[in-house]
């Protein structure tokens, strides 16, 4: 069997009558396998919010001037993307 880049659970630590996969979160992010990442134009932002609004998992955070992502946390959908009314949002492919 492939050996995984990250263990899902310690198999020696699971009662006998227990499910692994309830005992431990698997520590890998949205980050760690997203495909797209979106980018902000930033002369295109108007501090609208409407990503902010749209974004499923919370990742979009406020700057002093923009809005930006918590790229650890944003899994790539692109929604915001086509959301933003200014089309200040690009997604751009995310280096192997
Ligand atoms: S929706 Fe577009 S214009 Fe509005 S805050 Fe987000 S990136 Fe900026
Ligand atoms: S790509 Fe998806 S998860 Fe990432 S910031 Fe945009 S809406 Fe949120």
């Amino acid at each position: 069997m492939k050996q995984q880049a990250k263990p899902m659970f310690d198999a020696t630590t699971i009662p006998g009558d227990l499910c692994p996969i309830a005992t431990r979160a698997n520590p890998m992010l949205p980050g760690d396998w997203r495909s797209m990442r979106p980018v902000v134009d930033r002369a295109k932002c108007v501090k609208c919010a409407v990503c902010w609004l749209h974004c499923p998992v919370q990742c979009v955070v406020e700057k002093a001037a923009w809005f930006d992502f918590d790229l650890a946390t944003c899994k790539g959908c692109g929604i915001c993307m086509v959301e933003c009314p200014h089309g200040a949002i690009s997604m751009i492919e995310e280096a192997a």
